[in-house]
């Protein structure tokens, strides 16, 4: 499961930043160490093959395997050997019993005005053996709850709150009723879907692919083009892990053995609704049946009829009986020791658990990771044994509640966050060439400077490649012209939201983090099609965009982890906290940031603009934080000037590195306020967060205030962002002093 919003913002870096890259000079390392380190990388890169990839890839698409089940344990056991045999160290499965999800059996029935038995399985297509797999599960939705109803049904759009006033202006309830909503359009969380009709006070929500949005409408379908075909699935989870992931009974802490639990009827991340996915195959009879009112131009989709609201004469008999309960979910767990800093880490990982092959999401990474280590291996037998440490995991039950890497980061997070230097996360390796990196923004400069050093499978540097694909989204998302020469160097994400195993580290514990992924037209997300033969055939045939992609991720884990001084960029951060909070000012004509407008900010001096009546003044006041921007900025600038010099000074002083290499791992920790964002204790971040709905929230507890117009909250909030700030200023001066005794 990755974030399938696609509301993306690109973080300007200046140029003289990246103008640095040219040969053997590497940020964080001393010319010598560059010159040793482009020789580490040059091997590393070699080794990886599109031939291994595809093998690897066939090993975890052969059978179903989500989270719990036989086959995902298989698994587990088979990338620890493979580790052993690879040579990586300390190779572990870690188990947590967590709350579970498995299905039993569904149907659907409509009885009225005519009757329709839904299919609720996906038929197999011509050229792909593994869609006849009897394993296959049906249709299903993680952590629905049993039951059984008979309701009518109303057509609820994409299933957002506005969708609901919307159906209440019409005057139509859903109290007690059945309500059929879309995936996208927008796209929201499938759990927040849920949870908004369990809010409206729905018996039941069924949810399904309108072909508008990833199927025929889109191209070509399965087995013919990426796009879903007419019995496509999209099964996942709707658990409520936005406001708590992991395992929904053990919130904040590890699953471990003897652990405390809360019983499941309070845990804020179980779902007390019954919900189904649906194929537009089972969906077009129950739509094409509604009666009321005709539903609004931007709720029609493209099954070339017109969707009605619905809401009295269809009705419809649904069960759905689940298998929810505790279970083991296992986490494997490897690493290549670090020859001079063992206790300082860089993690990476990538979760094994698919709702059925997982052919993109997640056995592209999968199969990516597999390289990786592999590679890894060989470079330690080779004697090529890097500096600090490498951790790597696979995580298990991504899909239901990020729950392994949760249960996780949970247990670990004291050792996280002494020890800690990023998280590089992979999900969805590969679903097309189109290369999208996300990054903290401190660490944006060091991403795009690795890409440069790695070859696109278009002939074009990685870098190239990047750029350009950002230049005609940027200019898709405008629907202006193509023009390469809009970008300036503004590539890497850095709004990062929920919806992968890097939440618990960036959001729990405080780590950096960095996602990366290829992405195309594709389809068949979460569905039984997502397979070896789509792959083959649409995602990735060839593996080349596999390759790359264990290359660029071992590059970037071995810049962090054989970096002398580590290539974090503050100013670049502060820059980026600058953009978030301008951008809540823009959008919020109650929050004032500019000192010009200070005379609406003191009520006692008037206002020569405000008219005869005066004007209220601003609620909330953000020009004290954008002087602690300002500050964090400059510290930021000096502390970049001095670790340029002191590494084009030559080797560093072991201790001195200690002491810069510490303080700067502080600085993301000094971003998360112990207590959490009000409602959800368990995000800490003050800068990243998400929305329910799982967009990126920047800024998210002040934000969230200033958007209910609570001030307090909001003044509450502004205070923790400023005293982190300073605190965060305070740090970087003392490296700076440290550097320039
Ligand atoms: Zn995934």
């Amino acid at each position: 499961m990755i974030c399938k919003y696609s509301t993306i913002l690109f973080l300007a870096i200046p140029l003289s930043l990246l103008n640095i890259a040219h040969a053997q000079s590497i940020l964080g390392f001393t010319a010598a160490h560059a010159t040793r380190e482009t020789a580490v990388e040059e091997k590393f890169k070699s080794i990886p093959t599109p031939a291994e990839e595809r093998r690897q890839h066939r090993i975890f698409t052969q059978e179903p395997h989500v989270a719990g089940s036989k086959r995902n344990n298989e698994l587990a056991e088979y990338i620890r050997d493979e580790w052993k045999k690879q040579g990586l160290e300390d190779v572990i499965i870690r188990r947590y019993d967590v709350y579970g999800t498995n299905p039993k059996s569904a149907s659907l029935e409509m009885i009225a005005p005519t009757h329709y038995q839904a299919v609720l399985r996906e038929t197999p297509l011509p050229g792909d053996g593994d869609s006849k797999n009897p394993a296959i599960s049906g249709a299903w939705l993680g952590m629905s709850i049993s039951g059984e109803v008979t309701a009518p049904v109303v057509y609820a759009h994409s299933g957002n709150p506005e969708d609901y006033d919307l159906l209440r202006k019409n005057g139509i309830s859903v109290k007690g009723k059945i309500v059929l909503v879309r995936y996208s359009n927008p796209y929201s969380y499938r759990g927040f879907k849920a949870l908004t009709a369990q809010r409206e006070g729905a018996a039941a929500m069924l949810v399904y692919s309108d072909p508008q949005e990833d199927g025929y409408k889109k191209g070509k379908v399965d087995p013919d083009g990426p796009w879903g075909p007419e019995y496509k699935i999209q099964r996942g989870a709707i658990t409520y892990d936005f406001i708590v992931p992991g395992d929904p009974q053990t919130p904040g802490w590890a699953s471990i053995p003897g652990a405390k639990r809360i019983p499941i009827e309070q845990a804020a991340s179980a779902p007390k609704i019954m919900a189904l996915p649906l194929s537009w195959h089972d969906a077009k009879p129950l739509l094409e049946n509604l009666d009321g009112p005709i539903a609004p131009d931007s709720w029609q989709g493209g099954l070339g009829f017109p969707y009605r609201l619905g809401g009295e004469k269809e009705k419809v008999h649904l069960e759905i009986e689940m298998d929810n309960g505790l279970q083991p979910y296992y986490v494997v767990e490897g690493r290549i020791r670090g020859a001079e800093l063992p206790d300082e880490w860089v993690v990476l990982g990538n979760h094994r658990d698919a709702w059925v092959f997982g052919g993109v999401d997640p056995s592209s990474g999968t199969a990516s990771m597999m390289e990786l280590t592999r590679a890894l291996g060989e470079l330690k037998k080779q004697g090529m044994r890097p500096r600090r440490t490498l951790v790597i995991c696979s995580w298990d039950g991504e899909e239901v509640g990020l729950t392994g890497s949760t249960e996780w980061g949970e247990q670990f997070a004291d050792e996280l966050r002494a020890k800690a230097v990023a998280y590089i996360n992979v999900d969805e390796a590969t679903s097309g060439p189109n290369f999208h990196g996300q990054a903290v923004a401190s660490l944006a400069p060091m991403l795009e400077e690795t890409t440069r050093t790695l070859q696109d499978p278009s002939g074009k540097s990685l870098y190239d490649a990047w750029r350009e694909t950002t230049a005609r989204e940027k200019a898709e998302a405008r629907s202006g012209p193509f023009d390469s020469g809009a970008v300036n160097s503004s590539l890497a994400d850095t709004r990062i939201g929920s919806g992968s195993d890097h939440t618990v580290f960036l959001n729990f514990v405080g780590v950096p983090v960095i996602g990366l992924g290829f992405e195309g037209d594709y389809g068949v997300y979460h569905s039984g099609y997502d397979d070896f033969y789509w792959m083959n055939h649409f995602g990735d045939p060839g593996y080349k965009y596999h390759t790359l992609m264990s290359q660029l991720w071992g590059v970037t884990a071995l810049r962090l982890a054989n970096a002398d001084l580590l290539p974090f960029d503050f100013a670049t951060y502060a820059n980026n906290v600058r953009q978030f909070v301008n951008e809540l000012t823009s959008k919020n004509n109650s929050v004032i940031l500019s000192g010009g407008e200070a005379g609406a900010k003191d009520p006692t001096k008037g206002c020569a603009t405000c008219g005869a009546s005066g004007t209220a003044p601003k609620p909330l006041d953000l020009v004290d934080i954008q002087k602690a921007i300002d500050n964090f900025e400059s510290a930021g600038k000096k502390l970049n000037q001095s670790l340029t010099r002191k590494l084009a000074a030559g080797p560093i002083d072991a201790k001195l590195a200690v002491t810069l290499n510490h303080g700067m791992m502080q600085v993301e920790r000094t971003w998360l306020n112990p207590d959490g964002i009000p409602g959800r204790p368990w995000f800490k971040h003050i800068l990243y967060g998400a929305r329910f709905t799982y967009a990126h929230l920047e800024l998210p507890g002040l934000t969230e205030a200033v958007e209910a117009q609570d001030w307090p909250t909001a003044k509450q909030q502004a205070e923790i962002l400023e005293r982190a700030l300073e605190s965060n200023t305070r740090l970087l001066n003392q490296l700076n002093s440290a550097l320039n005794p």
